[in-house]
């Protein structure tokens, strides 16, 4: 078995024992980027000579005897929607196609000082708008089990790349799905946190009262590690909570036995394949068979999730992306001669379809007249949604749901049909609306080899919960992942 091939607490351990290096790890994702990047697309920036050397300056500490951090080294990729100083960051838009960051974001700045091996910024639907990353205006990202099809998105980039073993270890961000969907289409662990657990500073913006950074990894106990890495409080983000971070690792190996994991009553699973159905109560029948008990719950307003989301999240991508005026950053149109031409200009070249198409949604749902209708209704059920979720909580640990409806599509399947495409987040959204923890785990595959997700949903700030959880179901499942396309 190839180094890339581990996950990294694996690999901590073997450099500890002096069995390998960490440069030997670094040079054996390199070594896949060099042997799959132009089949896969996972990146839209690399750094790899950076990363080597700062692997070489790690097992210069571990010769040494310095205390190093597990993820120290560690060759690992993040969406290109984090700002990252001195390297481009254009969040999959032609807006931003030569903007380099003169700051960090928290997320790469926390693991920078822990020493990690950037290897590079990763394809993400533009503004990370999208369920495919087609919405990407630079390549489109295959998924390493079947070249043929998505590898979800928006953070697709980064599920492609740790689910081919490009890199060991990827940050993803989650408005509506974007963790959860892309780790679920490419058969790897997904988590979004809680909103306020990761700090937002220097992510590029898309639908604040939403967007949340999140980890994807190769299994369960390397998202412990990468979510403690990137928590905490921050004072840059106002919305960041200023609660301790709790030792994630801790929840793993915990017994499950008496926990209470609610199903939703009246879940539309119509929408679900056979394949992807079957999968799920087969999980949670593993569930209950380890100590679980499985019990019904209500969220009655759960169906109303993505209408509200596709509200809300457009209102706020129209708001956030005021900010590309052709005057500040990023592209700047030819024709200034005039103010208003500029900002037509400038946003005329920039915006791919589908970030205009948001743009137009949301500023019509704001538009005086429009605003009680929709933007003021919308929030109303995010509302309830909220409160029935906060009382679900009072009876069970966690909730589970499928990751999605289906396995990855074909590429190019859903790109001229968006509400096809929206109707891919249904079972991920309502999360994000009502701002708590999910993680999605691999479940199974289905019969053309594809992998299928579990989801697992805990109340507020309860992570270790749902870490507990999967970490249970990936131990009893030992999947044997079926051989990738490539
Ligand atoms: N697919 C959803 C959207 O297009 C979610 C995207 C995300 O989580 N960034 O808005």
């Amino acid at each position: 078995m190839s180094l890339y091939q581990s996950p990294i607490h694996h690999l901590h351990q073997r450099r500890m024992q002096g069995e390998i290096t960490t440069q030997e790890i670094v040079e054996s994702c390199i070594q896949r980027i060099e042997d799959t990047e132009d089949q896969i697309n996972s990146f839209l920036t690399l750094t790899l000579d950076q990363a080597l050397e700062q692997a070489k300056k790690i097992d210069q500490k571990i010769l040494n005897k310095d205390d190093i951090h597990p993820l120290a080294g560690m060759p690992i990729a993040i969406k290109d929607v984090f700002s990252t100083k001195g390297i481009a960051t254009t969040c999959g838009s032609k807006y931003l196609k030569d903007y380099v960051p003169p700051f960090e974001s928290t997320v790469s700045e926390k693991l920078n000082t822990l020493g990690y091996s950037l290897l590079g910024k990763t394809n993400m639907d533009e503004f990370a708008m999208g369920s495919s990353t087609e919405n990407s205006a630079f390549k489109v990202t295959k998924n390493p089990y079947n070249l043929d099809h998505v590898p979800g998105g928006s953070s697709g980039g980064s599920a492609a790349a740790v689910a081919s073993g490009q890199a060991l270890a990827a940050m993803g961000t989650d408005t509506g799905g974007s963790v959860r969907q892309p780790a679920a289409f490419t058969g790897i662990v997904g988590l979004k946190p809680t909103y306020g657990r990761v700090s937002r500073w220097g992510l590029v913006a898309y639908a604040s009262s939403f967007d949340q950074a999140g980890p994807m990894t190769q299994d369960v106990t390397d998202t412990a590690i990468l979510l403690e890495a990137v928590s905490g409080f921050d004072n840059r983000d106002a919305t960041s909570l200023q609660v301790d971070v709790p030792n994630y690792s801790e929840y793993l190996n915990q017994p499950i036995t008496g926990l209470k994991i609610g199903i939703i009553k009246d879940l539309d699973l119509s929408a679900c394949d056979e394949e992807v159905k079957t999968i799920y109560f087969q999980n949670l029948d593993v569930l209950k068979s380890n100590g679980a008990e499985i019990t019904e719950i209500e969220i009655p307003n759960i169906k109303d999730a993505i209408a509200a989301y596709y509200i809300i999240a457009p209102c706020e991508a129209s708001s956030n992306l005021g900010r590309y005026d052709g005057v500040r950053y990023g592209l700047r149109s030819k024709e200034i001669d005039s103010l208003k031409a500029l900002y037509e200009g400038s946003r005329e070249a920039g915006f791919g379809k589908e970030v205009k198409l948001r743009i137009l949604l949301g500023t019509f749902a704001l538009s005086a007249g429009y605003y009680d209708a929709y933007y003021i209704k919308a929030q109303k059920l995010q509302n309830l949604l909220r409160s029935q979720f906060h009382k679900a909580f009072k009876t069970v640990d966690a909730i589970a749901l499928p990751a999605t409806p289906t396995a990855a599509f074909k590429i190019g399947e859903m790109t001229n049909d968006p509400l096809q495409m929206y109707l891919n987040d249904v079972f991920t959204i309502s999360a994000n609306l009502a701002g708590i923890p999910g993680i999605s785990i691999p479940g199974g595959f289905t019969r053309d080899q594809l992998p299928v997700g579990f989801q697992l949903l805990a109340g507020h700030l309860n992570e270790g919960k749902i870490i507990q959880i999967a970490y249970n179901l990936e131990s009893s499942l030992n999947l044997i992942k079926p051989s990738l396309a490539i």
